[in-house]
Protein backbone atom coordinates (compact mmCIF):
# COMPACT_ATOMS: atom_id res chain seq x y z
CA UNK A 1 0.00 0.00 0.00
CA UNK A 2 1.20 3.71 -0.46
CA UNK A 3 0.90 5.73 2.21
CA UNK A 4 0.73 9.75 1.54
CA UNK A 5 1.05 11.07 4.88
CA UNK A 6 1.68 15.12 5.75
CA UNK A 7 4.51 15.41 8.68
CA UNK A 8 4.03 18.55 10.60
CA UNK A 9 7.30 18.80 12.96
CA UNK A 10 6.14 21.98 14.55
CA UNK A 11 8.09 23.68 17.24
CA UNK A 12 10.08 22.81 20.24
CA UNK A 13 10.33 19.01 21.04
CA UNK A 14 8.19 18.57 17.81
CA UNK A 15 10.83 18.19 15.51
CA UNK A 16 12.47 15.46 17.68
CA UNK A 17 9.72 13.15 18.71
CA UNK A 18 8.69 13.82 14.55
CA UNK A 19 11.54 11.91 13.32
CA UNK A 20 11.73 9.08 15.82
CA UNK A 21 7.87 8.33 14.44
CA UNK A 22 8.83 8.24 10.89
CA UNK A 23 11.31 5.94 12.29
CA UNK A 24 8.98 3.50 13.50
CA UNK A 25 6.65 3.86 10.48
CA UNK A 26 9.49 3.76 7.95
CA UNK A 27 10.55 0.22 9.73
CA UNK A 28 6.34 -0.75 9.74
CA UNK A 29 6.73 -0.11 5.86
CA UNK A 30 9.50 -2.63 5.41
CA UNK A 31 8.24 -4.94 7.63
CA UNK A 32 4.84 -5.15 6.17
CA UNK A 33 6.05 -4.30 2.15
CA UNK A 34 4.44 -0.58 2.19
CA UNK A 35 5.95 2.85 0.71
CA UNK A 36 5.30 5.82 2.49
CA UNK A 37 5.66 9.33 0.72
CA UNK A 38 5.93 11.72 3.30
CA UNK A 39 4.97 15.71 2.37
CA UNK A 40 6.71 17.87 4.78
CA UNK A 41 4.09 20.87 6.31
CA UNK A 42 5.43 24.05 8.21
CA UNK A 43 2.85 25.24 10.96
CA UNK A 44 3.03 27.69 14.17
CA UNK A 45 5.91 29.43 15.28
CA UNK A 46 8.51 27.19 12.34
CA UNK A 47 5.95 28.34 9.49
CA UNK A 48 6.16 32.43 11.16
CA UNK A 49 9.85 32.29 10.84
CA UNK A 50 9.23 31.23 7.12
CA UNK A 51 6.34 32.75 6.19
CA UNK A 52 5.29 35.50 8.77
CA UNK A 53 1.99 33.65 9.37
CA UNK A 54 1.03 30.86 11.51
CA UNK A 55 -0.50 28.77 8.16
CA UNK A 56 -0.83 29.25 4.70
CA UNK A 57 -2.97 28.14 2.31
CA UNK A 58 -0.24 26.11 0.54
CA UNK A 59 -0.03 24.12 4.41
CA UNK A 60 -3.51 23.58 4.14
CA UNK A 61 -3.18 22.02 0.38
CA UNK A 62 -0.92 19.73 1.02
CA UNK A 63 -2.91 18.65 4.46
CA UNK A 64 -5.84 18.03 2.41
CA UNK A 65 -3.62 16.09 -0.12
CA UNK A 66 -2.55 14.08 2.13
CA UNK A 67 -4.24 10.67 3.88
CA UNK A 68 -3.22 12.10 7.44
CA UNK A 69 -1.64 13.79 8.93
CA UNK A 70 1.09 13.09 11.41
CA UNK A 71 2.31 16.01 13.96
CA UNK A 72 4.61 16.91 16.62
CA UNK A 73 3.57 19.87 18.73
CA UNK A 74 3.59 23.77 18.07
CA UNK A 75 4.56 26.69 20.36
CA UNK A 76 6.82 28.23 22.27
CA UNK A 77 7.80 29.39 25.89
CA UNK A 78 5.10 32.34 25.98
CA UNK A 79 7.63 34.82 28.31
CA UNK A 80 10.71 34.46 25.56
CA UNK A 81 9.69 33.61 22.27
CA UNK A 82 9.16 36.33 19.85
CA UNK A 83 5.93 34.34 18.40
CA UNK A 84 3.60 36.10 21.54
CA UNK A 85 4.81 39.50 20.46
CA UNK A 86 2.71 39.39 17.56
CA UNK A 87 -1.16 39.97 17.74
CA UNK A 88 -3.37 36.55 18.79
CA UNK A 89 -4.38 35.64 15.49
CA UNK A 90 -0.63 35.49 14.09
CA UNK A 91 0.92 33.30 16.79
CA UNK A 92 1.70 29.68 16.75
CA UNK A 93 -1.97 28.53 17.79
CA UNK A 94 -3.56 30.16 15.61
CA UNK A 95 -2.49 28.13 12.84
CA UNK A 96 -3.69 24.82 14.83
CA UNK A 97 -6.98 26.18 15.26
CA UNK A 98 -7.04 27.28 11.79
CA UNK A 99 -5.95 24.06 10.19
CA UNK A 100 -8.46 22.00 12.09
CA UNK A 101 -11.07 24.05 11.17
CA UNK A 102 -10.21 23.77 7.59
CA UNK A 103 -10.00 20.11 7.41
CA UNK A 104 -13.21 19.85 9.25
CA UNK A 105 -12.23 17.70 12.17
CA UNK A 106 -15.03 17.43 14.24
CA UNK A 107 -14.09 14.07 16.73
CA UNK A 108 -10.96 14.21 19.19
CA UNK A 109 -9.85 10.80 20.24
CA UNK A 110 -7.64 10.57 23.23
CA UNK A 111 -6.62 6.67 24.66
CA UNK A 112 -6.09 6.60 28.76
CA UNK A 113 -4.17 3.44 28.63
CA UNK A 114 -2.49 2.44 32.01
CA UNK A 115 0.85 0.73 30.94
CA UNK A 116 1.11 -2.39 34.00
CA UNK A 117 5.33 -1.13 33.56
CA UNK A 118 3.81 2.65 34.68
CA UNK A 119 1.60 1.79 37.08
CA UNK A 120 3.65 3.47 39.63
CA UNK A 121 2.98 6.91 37.98
CA UNK A 122 -0.95 6.25 38.29
CA UNK A 123 -2.29 8.39 41.29
CA UNK A 124 -5.34 6.06 42.11
CA UNK A 125 -5.09 3.74 44.70
CA UNK A 126 -3.08 0.27 43.97
CA UNK A 127 -6.04 -1.81 44.40
CA UNK A 128 -7.58 0.35 41.56
CA UNK A 129 -4.91 0.98 39.21
CA UNK A 130 -3.51 -3.01 39.71
CA UNK A 131 -6.71 -4.09 37.16
CA UNK A 132 -4.90 -1.50 34.59
CA UNK A 133 -7.12 0.05 31.90
CA UNK A 134 -7.29 1.46 28.28
CA UNK A 135 -10.06 3.31 27.29
CA UNK A 136 -10.75 5.71 24.32
CA UNK A 137 -12.62 8.60 24.36
CA UNK A 138 -14.48 10.71 21.76
CA UNK A 139 -14.87 13.78 22.56
CA UNK A 140 -16.99 15.89 19.77
CA UNK A 141 -15.19 19.10 18.83
CA UNK A 142 -16.95 21.61 17.10
CA UNK A 143 -20.33 22.22 18.41
CA UNK A 144 -21.89 22.31 22.06
CA UNK A 145 -21.41 25.55 24.92
CA UNK A 146 -18.01 26.40 22.75
CA UNK A 147 -19.66 27.50 19.28
CA UNK A 148 -22.71 28.53 20.40
CA UNK A 149 -24.20 31.60 20.89
CA UNK A 150 -22.65 33.97 23.64
CA UNK A 151 -23.41 37.11 24.83
CA UNK A 152 -22.65 39.66 28.39
CA UNK A 153 -25.59 42.06 28.97
CA UNK A 154 -25.84 44.96 31.76
CA UNK A 155 -29.71 45.77 33.07
CA UNK A 156 -30.21 47.67 36.11
CA UNK A 157 -26.51 48.01 36.71
CA UNK A 158 -26.68 43.60 36.78
CA UNK A 159 -24.37 41.84 34.76
CA UNK A 160 -25.46 39.17 32.84
CA UNK A 161 -23.47 36.22 30.63
CA UNK A 162 -25.58 33.88 28.36
CA UNK A 163 -24.13 30.93 26.60
CA UNK A 164 -25.61 28.26 24.54
CA UNK A 165 -25.81 24.91 24.43
CA UNK A 166 -26.63 23.63 21.13
CA UNK A 167 -26.39 20.31 19.12
CA UNK A 168 -28.63 19.32 15.84
CA UNK A 169 -29.22 15.22 15.26
CA UNK A 170 -26.89 15.23 12.36
CA UNK A 171 -23.63 16.85 14.67
CA UNK A 172 -24.66 13.92 17.13
CA UNK A 173 -25.17 11.12 14.57
CA UNK A 174 -21.95 11.61 12.76
CA UNK A 175 -19.94 11.42 16.23
CA UNK A 176 -21.93 8.46 17.23
CA UNK A 177 -21.33 6.73 14.37
CA UNK A 178 -16.95 7.04 14.49
CA UNK A 179 -17.55 5.63 17.94
CA UNK A 180 -19.61 3.11 17.60
CA UNK A 181 -16.90 2.11 14.21
CA UNK A 182 -14.09 2.63 16.63
CA UNK A 183 -15.65 0.25 19.17
CA UNK A 184 -15.64 -2.37 16.72
CA UNK A 185 -12.18 -2.66 16.10
CA UNK A 186 -12.01 -2.53 20.20
CA UNK A 187 -13.59 -4.36 23.15
CA UNK A 188 -16.93 -3.50 21.28
CA UNK A 189 -18.31 -1.17 24.19
CA UNK A 190 -19.64 2.38 24.16
CA UNK A 191 -20.38 4.37 26.92
CA UNK A 192 -22.25 7.46 25.92
CA UNK A 193 -22.03 10.43 28.60
CA UNK A 194 -24.48 13.00 29.02
CA UNK A 195 -26.60 15.29 31.60
CA UNK A 196 -30.00 13.75 30.38
CA UNK A 197 -31.51 14.23 33.78
CA UNK A 198 -31.33 18.31 33.15
CA UNK A 199 -30.85 18.92 29.55
CA UNK A 200 -32.93 19.03 26.44
CA UNK A 201 -29.18 18.86 24.20
CA UNK A 202 -28.83 15.77 25.95
CA UNK A 203 -31.91 14.23 25.25
CA UNK A 204 -31.60 14.52 21.94
CA UNK A 205 -28.27 13.25 21.98
CA UNK A 206 -29.29 9.58 23.80
CA UNK A 207 -31.94 9.28 21.80
CA UNK A 208 -29.92 9.97 18.41
CA UNK A 209 -27.27 7.53 19.74
CA UNK A 210 -29.68 4.31 20.93
CA UNK A 211 -30.93 4.98 16.75
CA UNK A 212 -26.93 4.69 15.46
CA UNK A 213 -26.62 1.52 17.76
CA UNK A 214 -29.55 0.14 16.34
CA UNK A 215 -26.82 -0.25 13.39
CA UNK A 216 -24.19 -2.28 15.42
CA UNK A 217 -26.26 -4.94 17.71
CA UNK A 218 -22.48 -6.34 18.26
CA UNK A 219 -21.82 -3.48 20.22
CA UNK A 220 -22.91 -3.25 24.16
CA UNK A 221 -24.16 0.47 24.47
CA UNK A 222 -24.80 2.38 27.78
CA UNK A 223 -25.36 5.95 28.84
CA UNK A 224 -24.01 7.23 31.64
CA UNK A 225 -24.35 10.62 33.53
CA UNK A 226 -21.51 13.44 33.17
CA UNK A 227 -21.30 13.77 36.66
CA UNK A 228 -21.36 9.60 37.92
CA UNK A 229 -18.71 9.81 34.77
CA UNK A 230 -16.27 11.72 36.70
CA UNK A 231 -16.40 9.50 39.53
CA UNK A 232 -16.13 6.39 37.85
CA UNK A 233 -12.96 7.51 36.05
CA UNK A 234 -11.33 7.35 39.43
CA UNK A 235 -13.25 4.70 41.45
CA UNK A 236 -12.81 2.40 38.22
CA UNK A 237 -11.54 3.48 35.26
CA UNK A 238 -11.11 -0.29 33.96
CA UNK A 239 -14.90 -0.90 32.92
CA UNK A 240 -14.81 1.45 30.22
CA UNK A 241 -13.86 1.05 26.33
CA UNK A 242 -14.91 3.60 24.34
CA UNK A 243 -16.21 6.82 25.81
CA UNK A 244 -18.59 9.06 23.99
CA UNK A 245 -19.13 12.28 24.86
CA UNK A 246 -19.89 16.18 23.79
CA UNK A 247 -17.35 18.95 23.64
CA UNK A 248 -17.52 20.32 26.95
CA UNK A 249 -17.72 17.36 28.80
CA UNK A 250 -15.20 15.75 26.70
CA UNK A 251 -12.97 18.63 27.64
CA UNK A 252 -13.28 17.87 31.08
CA UNK A 253 -13.21 14.02 31.11
CA UNK A 254 -10.71 13.49 28.59
CA UNK A 255 -8.37 15.42 30.77
CA UNK A 256 -9.80 13.43 33.67
CA UNK A 257 -8.73 10.11 32.46
CA UNK A 258 -5.01 11.52 31.05
CA UNK A 259 -4.09 12.59 34.06
CA UNK A 260 -5.06 9.24 35.97
CA UNK A 261 -2.21 7.57 34.02
CA UNK A 262 0.05 9.98 35.31
CA UNK A 263 2.63 10.31 32.22
CA UNK A 264 2.00 13.15 29.76
CA UNK A 265 4.72 11.88 27.32
CA UNK A 266 2.54 8.59 26.55
CA UNK A 267 -0.70 10.12 25.48
CA UNK A 268 -1.48 9.86 21.66
CA UNK A 269 -4.40 11.88 20.11
CA UNK A 270 -6.33 12.01 17.02
CA UNK A 271 -9.03 14.18 15.01
CA UNK A 272 -10.81 12.88 12.55
CA UNK A 273 -13.61 14.31 9.66
CA UNK A 274 -16.08 12.03 8.10
CA UNK A 275 -14.09 10.31 5.82
CA UNK A 276 -11.07 8.21 6.61
CA UNK A 277 -8.53 11.34 7.09
CA UNK A 278 -7.13 12.51 10.39
CA UNK A 279 -4.93 14.56 11.87
CA UNK A 280 -2.86 12.19 15.09
CA UNK A 281 -0.49 14.00 17.45
CA UNK A 282 0.87 13.66 21.07
CA UNK A 283 -1.69 14.92 23.48
CA UNK A 284 1.50 17.10 25.11
CA UNK A 285 2.45 20.89 23.89
CA UNK A 286 6.02 21.45 22.82
CA UNK A 287 7.67 21.42 25.76
CA UNK A 288 10.05 24.27 24.73
CA UNK A 289 12.23 23.76 28.57
CA UNK A 290 13.80 20.67 26.90
CA UNK A 291 14.16 21.06 23.43
CA UNK A 292 16.61 20.28 21.46
CA UNK A 293 18.29 18.22 24.31
CA UNK A 294 17.42 15.02 22.76
CA UNK A 295 15.68 14.15 25.74
CA UNK A 296 11.86 14.20 25.16
CA UNK A 297 9.75 11.36 25.35
CA UNK A 298 8.92 10.05 21.36
CA UNK A 299 6.18 7.37 22.83
CA UNK A 300 3.32 10.00 22.46
CA UNK A 301 3.92 10.56 18.79
CA UNK A 302 4.68 7.15 17.86
CA UNK A 303 1.15 5.85 19.64
CA UNK A 304 -0.51 8.64 17.31
CA UNK A 305 1.43 7.36 14.10
CA UNK A 306 0.03 3.76 15.17
CA UNK A 307 -3.52 5.29 15.83
CA UNK A 308 -2.80 6.64 12.00
CA UNK A 309 -2.34 3.25 10.73
CA UNK A 310 -5.08 1.67 12.64
CA UNK A 311 -7.88 4.52 11.99
CA UNK A 312 -7.19 6.38 9.07
CA UNK A 313 -5.13 3.10 6.62
CA UNK A 314 -7.19 0.22 8.37
CA UNK A 315 -4.01 -1.49 9.31
CA UNK A 316 -4.67 -3.30 12.17
CA UNK A 317 -1.90 -5.68 12.41
CA UNK A 318 0.79 -2.67 11.59
CA UNK A 319 -0.64 -0.61 14.15
CA UNK A 320 -1.10 -4.13 16.66
CA UNK A 321 2.65 -4.20 15.86
CA UNK A 322 3.46 -0.58 16.80
CA UNK A 323 1.59 -1.01 20.20
CA UNK A 324 3.46 -4.20 21.21
CA UNK A 325 7.55 -2.67 20.34
CA UNK A 326 5.95 0.26 22.83
CA UNK A 327 4.94 -2.57 25.55
CA UNK A 328 8.42 -4.73 24.78
CA UNK A 329 10.46 -1.58 25.45
CA UNK A 330 8.79 -0.44 28.57
CA UNK A 331 8.95 -4.22 29.60
CA UNK A 332 12.55 -4.14 28.98
CA UNK A 333 13.51 -1.60 31.34
CA UNK A 334 14.46 1.51 29.04
CA UNK A 335 12.55 4.96 30.15
CA UNK A 336 13.01 8.33 28.79
CA UNK A 337 13.65 10.45 31.90
CA UNK A 338 9.97 11.70 32.14
CA UNK A 339 8.76 7.81 32.79
CA UNK A 340 11.73 7.11 34.73
CA UNK A 341 10.81 6.25 38.77
CA UNK A 342 13.57 5.94 41.35
CA UNK A 343 12.07 2.01 42.27
CA UNK A 344 12.57 1.27 38.19
CA UNK A 345 16.53 2.72 38.28
CA UNK A 346 17.19 0.63 41.46
CA UNK A 347 15.36 -2.13 39.97
CA UNK A 348 18.38 -1.55 36.87
CA UNK A 349 15.75 0.08 34.28
CA UNK A 350 18.31 1.90 32.07
CA UNK A 351 17.65 6.04 31.16
CA UNK A 352 17.69 6.28 26.89
CA UNK A 353 17.62 9.67 24.75
CA UNK A 354 14.67 10.12 22.57
CA UNK A 355 16.52 9.07 19.53
CA UNK A 356 17.98 5.91 21.18
CA UNK A 357 14.16 5.28 22.38
CA UNK A 358 12.74 5.86 18.61
CA UNK A 359 15.82 2.96 17.98
CA UNK A 360 14.50 0.39 19.98
CA UNK A 361 11.62 0.85 19.04
CA UNK A 362 11.44 0.73 15.25
CA UNK A 363 14.37 -2.46 16.04
CA UNK A 364 11.14 -4.10 17.72
CA UNK A 365 8.48 -3.90 14.57
P1 LIG B 1 3.90 20.99 27.52
O1 LIG B 1 3.01 19.80 27.37
O2 LIG B 1 4.68 21.39 26.34
O3 LIG B 1 4.92 20.74 28.73
C1 LIG B 1 4.50 20.51 30.08
C2 LIG B 1 5.62 19.76 30.81
O4 LIG B 1 5.67 18.41 30.35
C3 LIG B 1 7.01 20.35 30.56
O5 LIG B 1 7.77 20.23 31.73
C4 LIG B 1 7.60 19.46 29.49
O6 LIG B 1 9.01 19.39 29.51
C5 LIG B 1 6.95 18.11 29.80
N1 LIG B 1 6.75 17.32 28.59
C6 LIG B 1 5.80 17.51 27.62
N2 LIG B 1 5.93 16.62 26.66
C7 LIG B 1 6.98 15.82 26.98
C8 LIG B 1 7.62 14.71 26.37
N3 LIG B 1 7.21 14.19 25.19
N4 LIG B 1 8.68 14.14 26.98
C9 LIG B 1 9.11 14.61 28.16
N5 LIG B 1 8.56 15.66 28.80
C10 LIG B 1 7.50 16.26 28.21
O7 LIG B 1 2.95 22.18 28.02
P2 LIG B 1 3.27 23.74 28.18
O8 LIG B 1 4.65 23.91 28.75
O9 LIG B 1 2.11 24.29 28.90
O10 LIG B 1 3.23 24.32 26.70
C11 LIG B 1 4.39 24.57 25.91
C12 LIG B 1 3.96 25.05 24.53
O11 LIG B 1 3.23 24.00 23.88
C13 LIG B 1 3.03 26.27 24.54
O12 LIG B 1 3.41 27.12 23.50
C14 LIG B 1 1.65 25.67 24.28
O13 LIG B 1 0.80 26.60 23.64
C15 LIG B 1 2.02 24.54 23.34
N6 LIG B 1 1.02 23.45 23.26
C16 LIG B 1 0.82 22.92 22.02
C17 LIG B 1 -0.06 21.88 21.88
C18 LIG B 1 -0.25 21.30 20.51
O14 LIG B 1 0.59 21.50 19.64
N7 LIG B 1 -1.34 20.59 20.26
C19 LIG B 1 -0.73 21.35 22.98
C20 LIG B 1 -0.47 21.89 24.25
C21 LIG B 1 0.42 22.95 24.38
Amino acid sequence: MELHIGCIPGDGIGPEIVKEAKKVLDKVAVRFGHTIQYTEILLGGASIDVHGVPLTMEAVDAAKKSDAVLMGSIGGDANTSPWYKLPPQKRPEAGLLAIRKELGLFANLRPAVLYEELAEACPLKEEISRAGFDMMIMRELTGGLYFGERRTTVENGVRTAVDTLTYNEKEIRRIAVKAFDIAMKRRKKVTSVDKANVLDSSRLWRDVVNEVAKDYPQVALSHMLVDNCAMQLVKDPAQFDVILTENMFGDILSDEASMVTGSIGMLASASLNDTSFGLYEPSHGSAPDIAGMDIANPIATVLSASMMLRYSFNLTSEADAVDKAVKQVLKSGYRTSDIMSADCKKAGCRQVTCSEMGTLLADRI
